[in-house]
């Protein structure tokens, strides 16, 4: 874009985690002079421009959230702040909204209530520029954590004889089968997954060639 200023991000350790990847974005979104295509600030503090969007979650997200906020149940925390949507053979599990389309952690000063806790898709999102490798690491990571959740979700459901969480649906016709084990599986926090076993072949070749 033009006079806008984004970014690129590569890999430069075969040991990455997820965690690594986070730490490197938060410290982005802090410090550097990158353009806001939102926000004519160019700042993220206090603008609540992206919070009110479909806001997907990671097993591990979920995992301490619940922890953060006391919970042990993950049927209450599922009931309380998400919103499970099925529709056909796809499964989506968002953070809840408010009646404004808001999400419920968002404070009425624009802030974020649980800044802390806040998702991984939260916390990797910039309105700025980014390069074809950033995007699609960002989507790599994402969709293997979403994907990691729904067999949760499953899980969950069988072992209370099958009543699965669902507020909203259109014609579910589910298959465990088309959520695998992946990288995220048995990981409790971002920093036990290994960017490397998250990405493709191909993709992790993208991200750890220097420009
Ligand atoms: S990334 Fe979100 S919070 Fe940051 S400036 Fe853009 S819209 Fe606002
Ligand atoms: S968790 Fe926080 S940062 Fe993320 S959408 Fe909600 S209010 Fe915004």
């Amino acid at each position: 874009m033009e006079n806008q200023k984004g970014y690129d991000l590569y890999i430069t350790s075969e040991s990455a985690t997820v965690q690594d990847y986070l730490d490197a974005v938060n410290e982005l979104i802090v410090y550097s002079q990158i353009s806001r295509s939102r926000n004519q600030n160019s700042k993220c503090e206090g603008c609540p421009r992206c919070c009110a969007e479909r806001i997907p979650l990671t097993s591990i997200d979920v995992e301490l959230m619940m922890k953060g906020l006391g919970f042990s149940s993950f049927a209450g925390f599922i009931n309380k702040y998400c919103h499970v949507v099925v529709d056909g053979p796809v499964v989506d599990i968002i953070l809840a909204q408010n009646i404004k389309g808001e999400c419920v952690f968002l404070k009425p000063d624009g802030r974020c209530s649980q800044y802390r806790l806040r998702s991984l898709v939260c916390q990797t999102f910039i309105c700025s520029p980014s390069t074809p490798r950033a995007v699609k690491l960002r989507e790599t990571v994402v969709n293997k954590g979403e994907d990691e959740l729904v067999r949760r979700w499953f899980r969950e459901g069988r072992n209370k004889k099958g009543e699965l969480i669902i507020h909203e649906a259109w014609e579910p016709d589910l298959d465990i089968n088309d959520w695998q084990v992946n990288a995220f599986t048995g990981k409790k926090e971002y920093r036990d997954v290994l960017l490397r076993e998250v990405c493709t072949q191909e993709l992790w070749h993208i991200l750890t060639k220097e420009r």
